[in-house]
């Protein structure tokens, strides 16, 4: 990573992200208050830092070998002092800002009618942004792969009404993408691009979604430890786009006989996370715990945990649902679990136990 001198000109940032280059690397450039830094994305190991050190407007050139920077605490430190919680704004919904958010909605959109049902009751429980599966990365190829699975002409049809239902009930609105080749469609039509869990290790995918400059609903994969974690929502951020939200949503359960979740819901993980990074982060408990009867505790614990929002799947009738029903939520049940969280959160919130 290269430090800029206090004052460094434009032209000499310019001029050193043009020379890393030529060794074959991309800069990331950050500004702070009163100083510049530029991340070196790619292998450090053959970057010539003292060459670097020695460009007009430098101040030091270091080496960071750590599998995630851009994201780091530590990266922010260096540039803008004590650092900071990221806020990630998104229409009039803030992540990381004074109060939770709350994501709700459908597993799957399943037609009109549904989804504009479920949304409505979404707004009215006291939910922020709408979610609602286009694409679904099944199990089965027999199951209901969602409206998108099929053809992409239907599934421009979905996101169409995803789009609509969110300017009617004035949400953000968030669906999976599970394919390069999807990209660029619900890019049109989606505030916030949901990465799933099962796709948390496809770079390719990450890095094309990163482009998009969209804000970017990061899941944590089943198998995956913290640091593997962190280390691919790095991929995003080596596109210049810092707009991550991290979201625990259970890893995979141990030992032998029934275990009762689907997963188990790692809350160490969530304040654990943000003492590595200034992304913030929110809890799944729908996908984590597959029951409805689990998931108000569990929302109040991911709260507890530190979380800056939840993301909770909605149907206004469970067992007529095409995917996940018996992990979804009635909206009044909804609300009942937004109302306990907000208060749990002015309890545990930063600001409550700086008084
Ligand atoms: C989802 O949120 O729709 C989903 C499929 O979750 P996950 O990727 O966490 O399994
Ligand atoms: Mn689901």
């Amino acid at each position: 990573m290269i430090i800029m001198k206090t004052g460094a000109t434009q032209e000499q940032i310019d001029n050193v992200v043009r020379e890393i280059a030529k060794y074959g690397f991309r800069g990331d450039v950050s500004h702070g208050e009163y100083k510049t830094i530029i991340g070196l994305v790619g292998d450090e190991r053959k970057a010539p830092f003292e060459h670097f050190a020695a460009l007009p407007g430098v101040k030091e050139a270091i080496p960071v070998e750590t599998p995630y920077k851009l994201i780091s605490r530590e990266y922010t430190k260096l540039f803008k002092g004590p650092s900071e919680d990221k806020q990630i704004k998104v229409g009039k919904v803030t992540f990381g800002g004074s109060k939770p958010v709350y994501i709700a909605g459908p597993c799957a959109v399943e037609s009109h009618d549904q989804l504009f049902r479920i949304a409505e009751g979404c707004k009215n429980a006291g939910a922020h942004v709408l979610r609602g599966g286009i694409f679904k990365p099944r199990s089965s190829v027999h199951s209901f792969q969602g409206l998108g699975g099929k053809d992409l002409k239907k599934a421009e049809e979905a996101l169409i009404w995803l789009h609509d239902a969110g300017k009617q009930f004035e949400m953000p609105v968030v669906t999976e993408v599970r394919g390069e080749n999807q990209v660029d469609l619900i890019a049109e039509y989606a505030d916030i691009l949901q990465i799933g869990a099962r796709n948390m290790y496809d770079q390719d995918l990450l890095t094309a979604v990163g482009r998009k400059k969209k804000p970017v609903l990061f899941k944590r994969h089943f198998g995956a430890g913290v640091e593997e974690f962190l280390s691919f929502a790095e991929y995003i951020a080596a596109e210049s786009n810092k707009n991550i939200i991290l979201c625990e949503r259970g890893i995979i359960p141990m030992g032998k006989g029934k275990n009762y979740t689907r997963y188990t819901l790692d809350l160490g993980s969530v304040p654990a996370i943000k003492k590595e990074t200034y992304l913030p982060v929110i809890v799944d408990p729908s996908h984590a715990m597959g029951r409805s009867d689990l998931i108000f505790n569990m929302s109040c614990a991911s709260i507890a945990a530190g979380a800056v929002g939840l993301m909770i799947e909605v149907h206004y009738d469970p067992a007529e649902a095409l995917v996940d029903g018996a992990q979804a939520i009635l909206p009044q049940d909804l609300e009942k679990v937004i109302k306990a969280c907000n208060n749990i959160h002015e309890i545990v919130s930063p600001k409550k136990n700086k008084k």
